[in-house]
C-alpha cells in the first residue's frame, strides 16, 4: 500500500536516517524508539513535510502521498488558537474535500470526548484536550494513511485508553503509523512494530516475530535482586524482569517476554542513545 524505499536523511553531519525500507499495508505499525532514533524524520519524509536524501516514498501507481490521503499530527502540532475546535476540525475537512463535514466532525468530537469544547476556542483548551483535538483533526476526510507522531503526549491514562481504542478501530480501513518511546502505548493494538535505532531498524515484523527472544528474559522477586546488580532489568510491580543472555541470579526464571523486555534488550536502560 505504501512503500517506503532506501530512504535516508541527514543534517549536515547527523545521520538520522539510514537507507529506511519498509512496506506499509492496513493496519497499525509501532514505531518504537528513544529520542533521537529518528522517528520524526522518517513520519517527516513520508508526509512530504522533508526531503530525503535519498530514496523514495510510492503510494499506490504514485511517488509521494497526496495530502487528501493522508491524516498528520506533528510531534508538536501547531493549531489556529483563534479557531474554535470545531471551526479546526471545519478548516481540515475543507482542505481536504471531505465529505459529510458535520456528520464526520459529530462522529470525532464524539470519539475523542471534545463535544463540550465544540465551540470553545483552541487556545482556550488545556494540554490533554488539544492534543485530543490534534488526533481528531488528522482522522477527518477519507485518509488512507494517518502518521500520529508521538500522541499520547500529554494525555491522561483514560484518555490514552480511549485513543488507543479509536485507533484499533480504524486500523482495517487505512494504515496508521504511530511514533512512541512509550510501548504500552501500541502495546496490543500494533500490528507491527519496528524498531529504530540510530536512524536504522533494528528489529521489526508482527508480535509473533519481535517477541522472540524466549531465554533471554528473566524474573524474580525484586528482593532476589543482589545490590548494586547493574543488568538490564526493569520493575514491575513486586517483580524485577531482567534482560540476560542467561539466569543473572538465583531466584530468577525464565519468562515470556512482553513487548517492553524487547524494548529493553534492544535499547538497554538509557533513554538517550
Ligand atoms: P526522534 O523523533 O526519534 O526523537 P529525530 O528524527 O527528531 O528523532 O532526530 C534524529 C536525529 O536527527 C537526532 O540526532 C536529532 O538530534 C537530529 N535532528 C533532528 N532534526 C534536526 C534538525 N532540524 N537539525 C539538525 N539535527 C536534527
Ligand atoms: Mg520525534
Amino acid at each position: 500500500m505504501i512503500l517506503v524505499k532506501n530512504v535516508s536523511k541527514s543534517y549536515k553531519s547527523v545521520r538520522a536516517l539510514i537507507d529506511f525500507s519498509y512496506d506499509f499495508e492496513a493496519g497499525i505499525y509501532a514505531i518504537l524508539g528513544p529520542n533521537g532514533s529518528g522517528k520524526s524524520t522518517l513520519m517527516n519524509v513520508m508526509t512530504g513535510n522533508l526531503k530525503a536524501d535519498s530514496g523514495a516514498i510510492v503510494m499506490g501507481e504514485g511517488v509521494g502521498v497526496p495530502d487528501y490521503m493522508l491524516g498528520y499530527v506533528p510531534q508538536y502540532p501547531g493549531m489556529y488558537s483563534g479557531f474554535t475546535a470545531f471551526e479546526m476540525l471545519d478548516y481540515v475537512g475543507i482542505l481536504k474535500n471531505a465529505e459529510q463535514r458535520e456528520r464526520q466532525i459529530s462522529r470525532l468530537l464524539s470519539a475523542f470526548d471534545l463535544e463540550e469544547y465544540k465551540n470553545k476556542k483552541v487556545g482556550s483548551l488545556s494540554g490533554g484536550t488539544k492534543q485530543r483535538l490534534a488526533i481528531a483533526q488528522a482522522f477527518m476526510g477519507a485518509p488512507k494513511l494517518v502518521i500520529l507522531d508521538e500522541p499520547t503526549a500529554g494525555l491522561d491514562p483514560l484518555q490514552r485508553v480511549k485513543v488507543k481504542n479509536f485507533l484499533a478501530a480504524q486500523s482495517e480501513k487505512m494504515t496508521i503509523i504511530i511514533s512512541t518511546h512509550i510501548v504500552s502505548d501500541v502495546e496490543n493494538i500494533a500490528n507491527e512494530v519496528i524498531f529504530l535505532k540510530q536512524g536504522k531498524i533494528a528489529l521489526s515484523g508482527g508480535l509473533d516475530k519481535i517477541l522472540q527472544i524466549e531465554g533471554k528474559c528473566f524474573c524474580a522477586p525484586a528482593e532476589k535482586m543482589p545490590q548494586g546488580f547493574s543488568g538490564v532489568h526493569r520493575l514491575c510491580g513486586a517483580d524485577v524482569r531482567i534482560i540476560a543472555g542467561q539466569k543473572p541470579f538465583d531466584g530468577a526464571n525464565p519468562v515470556v517476554p512482553e513487548l517492553e523486555d524487547v524494548y529493553l534488550s534492544i535499547f538497554g536502560m538509557g533513554e538517550e542513545q
